[in-house]
């Protein structure tokens, strides 16, 4: 059984003890949800609030950026360059986490920049990130060297970290994560953007545990491959469900924001309408449909994503 709410403040430790730069780290509690649903598919449901790790850079996006964050500063960068739409999650926590550790920010936005910025991009103007806005078109050739150097002439030396946060140093940090969520569960279940929370999810965690991860974009199957590339090797206690996307990404319907509202409501856990919200409404549906043999117990990583 997991132990009730710890709500401890500890320090990322980096192997490297001569690295200075850590970002505060609390552990996050799990919390079991009772709910008629569960009662009568004789499933329990407990859901890992990684959404509390941090302030700012919380959720899965503090663990896909320590081992970047370490790199940088192995590397001696002292500034953070990434990309991202106006409303990513990714791009937010890049801007907090370099001003915590006193690193530079770079953020090359997709689009045209809006007036007023939303709160993602003000937020991270506010935490000293400048923002670099590209065309749509420009944008689609950020993984281009030519773009890249293109970037190197304007803002000099930069560590860069890809759209979304994932690499294989990410995955490593998710694994990391992985490793500290025991063995209490059957199944355990993740949003999916770009696939590198899951992947590390299945890198750390022992084979006899089945995975189960909602892409929150449509024509998600892409993703199984990416997946792959990104595993250390072969699993196959992994599956991703396609049928949550809810229209595509961002996209949301009434049917959505409902169960957004009425769990908050019911348990006090907020979600968001572009990834938990998708992933944890897709475990609902699921359970409600007997997908889950009795008697098994489910847990869902709430990755944060809430502001
Ligand atoms: C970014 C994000 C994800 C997706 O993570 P990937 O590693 O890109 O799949 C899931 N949940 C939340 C809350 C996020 O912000």
């Amino acid at each position: 059984m997991y132990p009730p709410f710890r709500s401890q403040k500890i320090n990322f430790t980096y192997r490297d003890r001569s690295c200075q730069n850590m970002l505060s780290y609390s552990i996050t509690p799990v919390q079991e949800i009772h709910d008629s649903v569960l009662d009568k598919a004789g499933v329990r449901l407990l859901i890992k609030r990684e959404d509390l790790n941090h302030s700012s850079v919380s959720g899965n996006k503090l663990w896909k950026l320590k081992y970047n964050l370490e790199e940088a500063t192995k590397l001696g960068q002292k500034c953070l360059l990434t990309f991202g739409g106006a409303y990513s999650n990714h791009i937010y926590a890049v801007a907090a986490a370099a001003h915590e550790l006193g690193l530079d920010s770079i953020g090359v936005i997709r689009g045209e920049e809006t007036l007023p910025l939303n709160k993602v991009l003000s937020f991270a103007i506010s935490k000293g990130m400048k923002l670099h806005y590209v065309s749509r078109e420009i944008y689609r050739s950020k993984t281009e060297s030519a773009f890249i150097d293109t970037l190197h002439k304007t803002f000099g030396d930069f560590y860069l970290i890809p759209e979304g946060g994932t690499n294989n140093l990410a995955v490593k940090g998710v694994t990391e994560f992985a490793k500290t969520l025991g063995k209490d569960f059957d199944y355990l279940c993740c949003a999916v953007g770009t696939g590198g929370t899951m992947a590390g999810l299945i890198n750390g965690v022992s084979l006899e545990k089945k995975l189960l991860g909602f892409p929150v974009l449509k024509n998600g199957e892409f993703l199984v491959e990416e997946i792959k590339n990104l595993l250390s090797s072969e699993h196959k206690n992994w599956i991703l469900n396609t049928d949550y996307h809810v229209g595509g990404y961002a996209k949301v319907t009434l049917q959505l924001t409902t169960f957004i509202e009425n769990f908050n409501a019911k348990h006090q856990i907020q979600l968001d309408p572009v990834y938990t919200g998708k992933a944890l409404f897709g475990v609902f549906d699921l359970i409600t449909n007997g997908y889950f043999p009795t008697g098994s117990t489910i847990l869902f990583i709430h990755s944060g994503g809430v502001r």
